[in-house]
């Protein structure tokens, strides 16, 4: 016998079907106008390979760096239509939602000389980052500074 929480997903799907619309209704999706009303425009931006989206707006919060000032016309791809980094894109996730959130998070799994070297290419110091994570990059960048005194 197969247990309950397995099968009741199937169950939930099948029901999509029988549940009269009306009873559920959605909040209508939003105008396109809308949109269009802030002259707001998505940007792509390729990092070696991997593709992410944002809005220029986002970007443009922070425009004393890398992504939100001209220079990242510089890695502008006019065949693709996007914007093109030769970077890593693990720790580029990190550097973007900076943008969207307003704080930089440090991902415990990096090599801090290599998420260090990311953030000075695009321009971000790292003093922006959270309080959550602060602890544990300044804990590391001390660890690192020891590692080399002892070499
Ligand atoms: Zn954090």
């Amino acid at each position: 016998m197969a247990s309950v929480a397995a099968w009741l997903p199937f169950a939930r799907a099948a029901a999509i079907g029988w549940v009269p619309i009306a009873t559920h209704p959605l909040p209508p999706p939003p105008m396109p106008k809308d949109r269009r009303k802030t002259d707001d425009e998505k940007l792509l931006i390729n990092v070696s390979g991997r593709r992410f989206e944002t809005w220029r707006n986002t970007l443009e919060k922070y425009p004393d760096t890398l992504l939100g000032s001209n220079e990242r016309e510089f890695f502008y791809d006019e065949d693709c239509k996007e914007y093109f980094f030769d970077r890593d894109p693990d720790i580029f996730r990190h550097i973007l939602n900076y943008y969207r959130t307003g704080k930089l998070h440090y991902p415990k799994h990096e090599c801090l000389t290599s998420y260090d070297e990311e953030l000075a290419f695009f321009g971000i110091l790292p003093d922006v980052i959270g309080d959550c994570c602060y602890e544990d990059y300044r804990d590391r960048k001390r660890e690192n500074a020891e590692r080399l005194m002892d070499d």
